[in-house]
């Protein structure tokens, strides 16, 4: 037996590691496992290059939990280690790569951690472990078993011990601290959750199986089998060829992908790069409705089909990371800090190619299957203006499908909608007045007078909007934005003819203070206009401006709007008869009593009558007969 003191400048690197680490105790397995799989697939590679001539076999890992001895197994079938490669591997390589990841780790703070912690290995181990023994036998000819062991000290054990089978047994004496690791709940959920597609056969524990059998007698019967569990699908969908997958394919991935989700998604991606950095993965467009927040965190990123993390922030653009699905490559690097990621070049051209792959399919999908597309718009809309919010080559693309739709439910780009707009919609400074509504049910009575007068009038509903037009505006210096009642609908695109009015100065000096003594005067102005005597007598807009500045606010970005009262205009139509015999009413009781009334119905007509206000209109109204 060879006893010995691996060379450290660190003393005891392992409460370090331990410290350091202590919400993340968990990837030991992580580690283990890819070991395994490693030497697993090392020795298929020499088999197939006819390096290796023995026995292959079916080389399975498995992973056993014995609790009364309180050891967690790892084994595989792989390529194993001679005594002169664990001193090498083990105690000099994996030791110092150990050491060197501590002293990086150590400098790094809670608030930037590190993106997958990779590169510790073999010594994650002694996170849980109090004593770890690795028994192993190389695939040479007449190789010997060797056991080494260690205990948390630098000093190890290397000793002879035969091993019937090829391969590594890794075995962890699980430490008090770490007890939580030796139920088989705990471990089956870790390796689910990063060893669900590893390219290796994976067992843990057994499962039942019904099988149909003939007896004796030739007649049939069930019988119950317990057979060893399989972990993992070492063939997941992103690794195969697109042209071998069907769309149900790709849906049933989604669903291994997502087993709690309902929802299937809307169309996916597959990415596949070689050149100049290794990529591939599929993902999905879900159905993003409005609740765009709490979909993050969905696409999982793996390192040649090992689970790293699912919070991909930092090497997809933000926008993207409302998709959903799987990124798989090795050229990202694990074990550095996500400020540190950002800035990094193969990260940076990962996550265009992405971006880029993404327009393209959006493109394909608008310029091969429009009616699709648009049947699928107000689910991906979210999605799609947040990119081009967001990302100045997502929009350049984006503007050819971009769509907008109108409250017929009729699709338009953005320049067949200025096309169909411009010749009526154009005001007279020449820009072209786009009118939408954020509420079609709060706004109805603005829609309609916009749409009597022959206006088109688009939907847009959702929070983002407002930044979204804001963005639209800046884009196309002759377009404008207005929302429908930001104005009265006669003036929402100014036109050169000015009405006349009825009403003389002199009477509108004096209505003036009456209407504003009943209203309250933060939130409200109040303005004269030349309506038609069609028009209502009095009608509330909110003007654009402040309104969207607050929008914004409210969705994101601004804070500082967010306390605002809401501004409102009160116009009088000062060509309506009402308007007229109202200024003329000697009775001032019944004078302010009228313009009370005017006042309510536009609030109403507005939906801000509420409460008190409310319930006394309603009385005056009974009143009047
Ligand atoms: P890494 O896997 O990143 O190289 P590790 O510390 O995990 O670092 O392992 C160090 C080395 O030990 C590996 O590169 C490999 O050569 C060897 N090794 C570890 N586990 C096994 C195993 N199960 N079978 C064969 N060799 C192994």
């Amino acid at each position: 037996m060879q006893k010995g003191k691996i060379n450290v400048q660190t003393e005891n690197i392992f409460p370090i590691i331990k410290k350091f680490l202590y919400s993340d105790h968990e990837i030991f397995l992580r580690e283990l496992v890819s070991n395994a799989v490693d030497a697993t697939q090392k020795l298929k590679t020499m088999a197939s290059l006819g390096e290796y001539k023995g026995e292959l076999g079916d080389p399975k890992i498995e992973i056993k939990v014995d609790k009364e001895a309180k050891t967690i197994t790892v084994s595989d079938k792989g390529i194993g280690m001679t005594t002169e490669e664990v001193d090498k591997f083990i105690n000099q390589i994996a030791f110092s790569s150990a050491e060197e990841w501590v002293s990086k780790y150590k400098s790094e703070t809670e608030a930037n951690p590190m993106i997958g912690h990779f590169g510790l290995g073999f010594y994650s181990s002694f996170m849980v472990a109090s004593r770890v023994e690795l028994h192993t036998k190389s695939y040479k000819k007449n190789s010997k078993g060797v056991l080494w062991t260690c205990d948390g000290t630098p000093e190890f054990s290397l000793e002879e011990k035969p091993k019937k089978t090829r391969g590594t047994d890794v075995i962890l004496h699980i430490a008090e601290d770490s007890e939580e690791f030796l139920e088989e709940s705990r471990i089956s959920e870790l390796l689910n959750k990063y060893c669900k597609f590893l390219p290796v056969e994976i067992i843990f524990g057994t499962e039942k199986e019904t099988k149909k059998e003939k007896d004796e007698k030739g007649e049939e019967k069930e019988v119950t089998v317990e057979k060893p569990r399989l972990i993992n699908n070492t063939r997941p969908a992103w690794t195969r060829k697109p042209t071998d997958l069907s769309e149900e394919d790709y849906k049933s991935f989604y669903r291994e992908l997502y087993p709690m989700s309902f929802d299937e998604p809307l169309f996916h991606i597959h990415l596949n790069v070689d050149y100049p950095f290794e990529l591939t993965g599929i993902l999905y467009f879900p159905k993003v409705k409005q609740n765009f927040e709490v979909q993050r965190d969905k696409i999982q990123l793996y390192c040649n089909q090992v689970f790293v993390t699912d919070s991909v922030e930092g090497i997809v653009p933000d926008f993207l990371t409302l998709l959903h699905g799987v990124i798989d490559s090795p050229d990202i690097p694990l074990n550095v800090s996500r400020s540190f990621l950002q800035s990094d070049s193969s990260v940076k051209k990962i996550s265009s190619h992405i971006t880029k792959k993404v327009a393209d399919k959006l493109e394909e999908l608008f310029k091969n299957k429009r009616e699709d597309f648009e049947a699928k718009w107000d689910d991906i809309k979210i999605f799609i203006e947040y990119g081009m919010i967001s990302d100045e080559k997502f929009k350049e693309r984006a503007k050819k499908f971009c769509l907008l739709k109108n409250t017929d439910n009729k699709f338009f780009t953005l320049d067949e909608y200025r096309d169909h707009i411009k010749t009526n919609q154009a005001d007279k400074d020449k820009k072209i007045v786009h009118l939408y509504t954020t509420d079609q049910v709060a706004q109805h009575s603005a829609v309609e007078a916009a749409r009597e007068k022959g206006y088109d009038v688009l939907v847009m509903e959702t929070p983002i909007d407002s930044h979204f037009v804001n963005m639209l505006e800046s884009e196309q210096e002759d377009v404008s934005f207005v929302r429908v009642d930001a104005e009265v609908a006669d003036k929402l695109i100014k036109k050169e003819e000015e009405m006349p009015s009825k009403l003389s100065d002199e009477q509108k000096e004096k209505l003036k203070p009456l209407i504003e003594n009943q209203l309250d005067q933060q939130s409200f102005q109040v303005a004269f206009e030349n309506l038609s005597e069609s028009d209502n007598p009095m009608i509330i807009t909110q003007p654009e401006f402040m309104r969207r500045m607050k929008d914004m606010s409210a969705a994101g970005g601004m804070n500082y709007m967010g306390n605002l009262p809401d501004s409102y205009m009160l116009v009088v139509n000062a060509n309506h008869p009402l308007v007229g015999k109202v200024v003329e009413e000697s009775d001032e009781e019944r004078r302010d009593k009228q313009i009370r009334q005017l006042i309510d119905l536009a609030m109403l007509a507005k939906n801000l009558l509420k409460g008190e206000q409310l319930t006394r209109f309603v009385k005056r109204s009974v009143d009047l007969f």
